[in-house]
């Protein structure tokens, strides 16, 4: 599918005009239809509906002949700037930028450390600095407001990347509507995003069975946190509270203070994980490492995973319950991969795959078969690289903290407490 830029305006204007109508009829009727915030940001984006940039990195072009005009330096202006379009490439821009293909290699190479590359979107803005030799000395991608990422070259030729985040000004918002037909499509027009409507999904699935619980005339209520940088929305959400009223039951799931998903009495709704990504324990042949001297090229460079000696065509299991985020059939260091948003602030990832048996969008389930392990990307052999990341920063996925079935302690017990108070009356409110 795609899904350019155009369209997307079109979609989001499409949508605010549907939701002043409904003010105004809400308005005029006094109905409680819609309640969604008064704060609504018109240019608000979906992530979760933007397309990656198809690397092909088959179609390279010659470097550009061309000297470049002017004598740059690391203070001046990008030599390049575009936003991306949809049917860009990262080799068709690096190109444009008049940019080798053996420096995009060195750039990509710095990316497996981070992998943010794959996650340019049309939309995103990508700058170069190239000096009169035709070097690069910096490439910044700009996601968003909040969020760049900045490859700069080192003395040896080779980069270093930096992840730059602005923690911004996070505002709360409501949004309440009623069930019309099936859950999604209400929650969509109430205007949740598809993101944020599967995250409410897969917190509440063992409690509602959304295509048969619900009625029509059913009420639901979220509370949002949104992300804003200089005015601008950034597109980053959190859910913090969710009511879905049917009949005489309600059903509801709040975010506590450790970013994990409990029910109003304090019971957890985040499912634990499993430690192994695989049926059972294989050979460790490389252990996550921050400081690791990389194997093939000899610089130090962090290992942000753990490397599983398992032969090619092993299945590969889901760690957690989650959405398939990211699908990347080819990255030049980092093979076949995939990322799976495990909720909340967990995000898992794994490496050098031979097949990826999911799809984008598509709902994992703990302990599911998502993938068979491969010899893919730069590798020493067959093995299957696994990273867990907890709110975007790499952890020792065999030692980590992570979510265990149990509830709150005493003490927080009564602080989530205080939490479902407020954000109740948060609901009824709106
Ligand atoms: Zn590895």
């Amino acid at each position: 599918m795609q899904f350019g830029k155009t369209k997307w305006l079109k979609m989001s204007q499409l949508r605010y005009q549907e939701l002043t109508a409904k003010q105004k009829k809400l308005l005029m009727i006094g109905g409680c239809v819609v309640g969604i915030a008064l704060l609504w940001p018109r240019q608000d984006f979906e992530l979760d509906k933007r397309i990656p940039v198809a690397i092909d990195l088959s179609h390279l072009t010659a470097p550009a002949a061309d000297p470049l005009p002017q004598s740059l330096t690391m203070n001046a202006g990008p030599s390049f700037d575009q936003i991306v379009e949809n049917g860009d490439t990262l080799s068709k821009l690096f190109a444009e930028a008049g940019v080798d293909q053996q420096t995009m290699y060195k750039v990509l190479e710095a990316d497996l450390n981070v992998l943010v590359l794959d996650t340019l979107m049309p939309g995103n803005r990508i700058e170069f600095w190239v000096n009169d030799q035709g070097q690069l000395n910096k490439l910044k991608l700009r996601f968003s407001a909040a969020k760049q990422a900045i490859f700069t070259r080192a003395s040896d030729g080779s980069y270093d990347v930096k992840i730059q985040e602005i923690k911004g000004i996070w505002q709360q918002h409501v949004v309440t509507g009623d069930i019309h037909g099936s859950f999604y499509l209400s929650a969509e027009k109430a205007g949740l995003s598809a993101a944020q409507i599967q995250h409410i999904e897969s917190l509440l699935k063992e409690k509602i069975n959304f295509s048969r619980d619900l009625r029509a005339g059913d009420k639901f209520s979220v509370v949002l946190s949104k992300q804003y940088v200089e005015g601008e929305a950034t597109g980053e959400s959190h859910i913090l509270g969710i009511e879905i009223a049917s009949g005489k039951q309600v059903y509801s799931a709040y975010r506590f203070t450790d970013g994990n998903f409990y029910d109003e009495h304090g019971h957890s709704l985040t499912r634990a994980f499993q430690r192994l990504p695989l049926a059972h324990m294989y050979r460790i042949s490389s252990k996550f490492n921050p400081h690791r001297l990389h194997p093939v090229t000899g610089k130090i460079a962090p290992h942000n995973g753990v490397d599983f000696a398992v032969p090619i065509g092993t299945q590969v299991l889901a760690t957690g319950d989650g959405i398939v985020s990211l699908v990347v059939p080819h990255h030049k260091y980092a093979g076949t991969y995939v990322v799976i948003n495990n909720g909340g602030k967990y995000r898992t990832r794994f490496l050098h795959l031979s097949k990826i048996l999911v799809k984008k969008g598509q709902h994992v389930s703990r302990g599911q078969v998502i993938a068979l392990s491969g010899n893919t990307g730069r590798t020493t052999g067959p093995h299957l690289h696994y990273e867990f990341l907890i709110n975007g920063h790499p952890v020792n996925p065999m030692t980590a903290k992570i979510p265990m079935e149990n509830g709150l302690n005493h003490a927080e017990r009564t602080q989530f407490a205080q939490l479902v108070k407020s954000r109740k009356l948060m609901m009824t409110l709106s």
